[in-house]
């Protein structure tokens, strides 16, 4: 299945906060050793299982957080297998259950230092976004760098600094290996490609981004395309879809298996961003 992209959820926060019934769904696994544990069908939280602890890349909002944790026990696991928390970027729909989660589980908190810094430097443009969402500020523990993978039982990730939507936007790929036939896949998922904050109107307005991220997002986005990657994970549901095989994966089937999708995901959103500049 070649990508594609869907319509995104209207009136996400909203709908979390009073109805998040209405967006749930249980989770389901997309690679070896990783699920989709968000609970919901608008922000992507991903659970990786090392062989020796859990990584958890984002844990979107608190309104959702419960849907988050019934998923992580409905796959076997506690909280407090979670070892580490890695964060894509310091928007509220990504990290505004962080705080929650990092108390909840004891585990580390990754995120860059470039979005540690925005989120303390400009909260209204950060986590206080929607007055329908309670997010809370956390601490970081450590900072990404791209030359140190990050490292738990059999599996590295390896980040890439990739602003634009943020100005610490961070990207993730790690290999898994399919005990079905003992192949190896890259997965990947890009941090941040949201155009709502790469378009002039919102520069107008912005206390902390510029221009200039927009360019380096274009420029950047030509090296992360040329990234191989075998299974193309969305940091929105929406953005590439994969909730239509909810439920279908198995190791012999692969069903998120394509190494097309990553590359046109990426054109794709330059496409989006530049026509925000016309
Ligand atoms: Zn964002």
């Amino acid at each position: 299945m070649a990508f594609r992209c869907t319509k995104p959820t209207p009136h996400p926060v909203k709908t979390l906060a009073y109805e998040p019934w209405e967006l749930e769904i249980k989770p389901f696994q997309v690679a070896p050793q990783t699920w989709y544990v968000a609970g919901q069908t608008w922000v992507g939280c991903y659970l990786i299982d090392t062989g020796d602890g859990l990584i958890l890349l984002d844990t979107a909002i608190p309104e959702s957080l419960y849907l988050l944790v019934d998923s992580i026990y409905r796959l076997g696991y506690k909280p407090e297998d979670i070892k580490k928390i890695l964060i894509s970027h310091a928007h509220f729909d990504h990290c505004g259950a962080a705080a929650a989660m990092k108390k909840l589980t004891g585990a580390e908190l990754y995120m860059s230092k470039e979005d540690t810094e925005f989120m303390k430097a400009c909260p209204e443009e950060t986590m206080v976004l929607d007055p329908d969402s309670h997010p809370q500020m956390f601490e970081v523990d450590k900072y990404y760098s791209d030359d140190e993978p990050i490292t738990l039982g059999n599996i590295s990730i390896r980040t890439m600094l990739t602003p634009g939507h943020t100005i610490g936007c961070t990207s993730f790929f790690w290999d898994v290996k399919n005990p079905a036939n003992g192949e190896t896949y890259v997965v990947g998922m890009h941090g941040g490609v949201g155009g709502n904050t790469m378009n002039d109107g919102y520069y107008s307005t912005s206390k902390y981004l510029t221009p200039d991220l927009r360019e380096r997002f274009f420029n950047d986005c030509e090296k992360v395309k040329s990234i191989h990657v075998d299974i193309a994970l969305p940091s929105h549901p929406n953005q590439i879809e994969i909730v239509d095989r909810a439920g279908q994966y198995t190791d012999e089937s692969q069903p998120y298996l394509d190494d097309t999708v990553w590359a046109d995901f990426v054109e794709e959103r330059v496409r989006q961003v530049k026509a925000l500049m016309k």
